[in-house]
């Protein structure tokens, strides 16, 4: 048999700036790369809906890129080391190649590929990874990570990452047949019903999305990033997290693209927003470096005085949270953006998630669960570490205490009222100064087809207020 090298996909699914199909390419042999999909994996947590919808659509976009490469990708269901053992032994190769995911449970998966392939005498070689700096390599004075963001933050950037590496070039052609699953049977699309076609017309997945949608950054929002990031009816942020969470862009790619625009500019303001964006990257990597350390984040609080908060189990209300029906039209139009787009902007996603746990006093876990079915960017370290840090119950979170009043965060953040008007139209024709006042229990309706809201804002802070102090008592 003619021997080849593998290349096993994961959260990488990119050929620009890949370590693993580089060091595969430089073997001189042809070429074959695989993704296995488990659907009910044996560790971590399966799949939300709308990131299946975005890895079909990726998985897509990644075949033809290989294809370029006279690579073919192989798709295999089933229990991971056994699908990568049995495709090592049908394309002949002794070495696997895949990029690093810095997961506890990925990690543990690992150890199961690499076991199943030693069985065989083939070995596993690991490189890269998905994120800047990985967990366990930025450590305080003590040796230990750090619990407090803005000190990792301050250490963080004095690293630059190394140059993006370029897509290699073709390969052999292989004469080895193997088989492969068909795409569309996996059926990550949904059919019946088919909640997709939001997601449709708002994103491109795979690799030439992101470079789109970095390019359009680069040249039009960079230069007002920090004044327009906090603005959910302004396209002031990247929209990168989706792509960078199954890796069709390196988080290299963004530093060094943001850092070679800032140089091109004498503007001390570039300079300073370029710095901007690049701190939300280090968030990527302080949250990773969290659930590194505290591996059940996902479903444990980091701070356990919450274990005894008293949260209450409220179906109905966490329904109408979930619908955009709470009556307060900031976090109405953020539940609805989420639902018909499967994004949400990262200011409107702060004020949903104090609202439910502070508000209606409903579990960080409900709202954590609900985010990971419908986000197209859900992520176990960013959504578990970002509901942690709302709650108050995160390494260095919001103190609980401090409790986002709706009604001036949409304000303040929405003050032309353009996101609300746009996501909640049955408020379209308010003025600006009414437009993000819920409509009282008691006052009666002045809209039709818009609730009243369901807890008054004063009555809601003072229970959670109250609820907080038990936890000291
Ligand atoms: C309750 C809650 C849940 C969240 N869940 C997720 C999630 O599952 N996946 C996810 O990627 N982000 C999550 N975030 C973080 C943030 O809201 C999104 O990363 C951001 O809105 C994505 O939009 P963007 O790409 O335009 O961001 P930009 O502002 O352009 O930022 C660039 C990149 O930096 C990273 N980033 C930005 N903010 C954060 C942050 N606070 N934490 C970690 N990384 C960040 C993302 O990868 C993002 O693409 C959550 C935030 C909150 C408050």
């Amino acid at each position: 048999m003619q021997p080849a090298t593998l290349v096993w996909y994961r959260r990488d699914l990119r050929v620009l700036d890949h370590e693993a199909l580089t060091h595969a390419c430089a073997q001189g042999t042809p070429v074959f790369a695989l993704y296995v999909d488990e659907t009910n994996p044996s560790h971590g947590r399966a799949m939300g809906g709308a990131t299946r919808w975005w890895l079909h659509h990726s998985l897509d976009a990644l075949r033809s890129d290989l294809s370029k490469l006279n690579i073919k990708l192989i798709l295999k269901r089933g229990a991971t080391a056994e699908m990568v053992g049995q495709t090592a032994t049908e394309v002949g190769a002794t070495t696997v190649h895949a990029m690093a995911v810095h997961e506890p449970a990925e990690a543990e998966q690992v150890v199961r590929v690499e076991e199943r392939l030693r069985r065989d005498g083939r070995t596993l070689a690991i490189a890269g990874g998905n994120l800047l700096h990985p967990p366990g390599t930025i450590r305080n004075k003590q040796g230990g990570g750090y619990k407090v963001f803005t000190p990792y933050w301050k250490f963080w950037r004095t690293f630059n990452p190394s140059a993006p590496l370029p897509v290699p070039s073709p390969v052999a052609v292989s004469s080895t047949e193997c088989a492969s699953d068909n795409l569309d049977a996996w059926h990550l699309l949904p059919s019946k019903p088919d909640w997709a076609s939001g997601l449709r017309e708002t994103w491109r997945p795979g690799a030439d999305g992101a470079r789109d949608l970095l390019n359009t950054f680069i040249q039009g929002t960079l230069g007002d990033y920090q004044d327009a990031r906090d603005y959910p009816a302004e396209t002031g942020t990247t929209r990168l997290s989706a792509h960078l969470h199954f890796g069709e862009i390196s988080p290299r790619q963004v530093w060094h693209a943001v850092r070679d625009a800032a140089a091109r500019e004498t503007d001390m303001k570039i300079e300073n927003d370029s710095w901007s964006i690049i701190r939300q990257l280090c968030w990527r990597d302080f949250n990773h470096d969290l659930l590194s350390r505290h591996p059940d984040m996902a479903t444990r609080n980091i701070d356990t005085r919450f274990d005894a908060f008293p949260w209450q189990s409220e179906p109905d209300a966490l329904r109408r949270w979930q619908k955009g029906e709470t009556g307060y039209p900031i976090v109405d139009a953020g539940m609805r953006e989420l639902w018909t787009t499967g994004w949400m902007h990262n200011r409107v996603r702060m004020i949903v998630a104090s609202f439910l746990v502070k508000h209606l006093l409903i579990h960080w876990r409900a709202g954590e669960e609900w985010f990971w079915d419908t986000l197209v960017d859900a992520d176990v370290a960013n959504n578990t570490a970002n509901w942690q840090w709302v709650a108050g119950c995160g390494a260095d979170a919001a103190p609980y205490f401090r409790i986002f009043n709706p009604i001036l965060q949409g304000e303040k953040f929405d003050p032309n009222g353009d996101y609300v008007r746009k996501w909640v139209p049955e408020r379209a024709d308010l003025s600006n100064k009414l437009i993000h006042k819920p409509t009282p229990a008691d006052a009666g309706l002045f809209e039709e087809n818009y609730p009243t809201a369901m807890v008054e804002h004063g009555f809601a802070r003072k229970r959670a207020l109250d609820a907080f102090a038990s936890l000291k008592r």
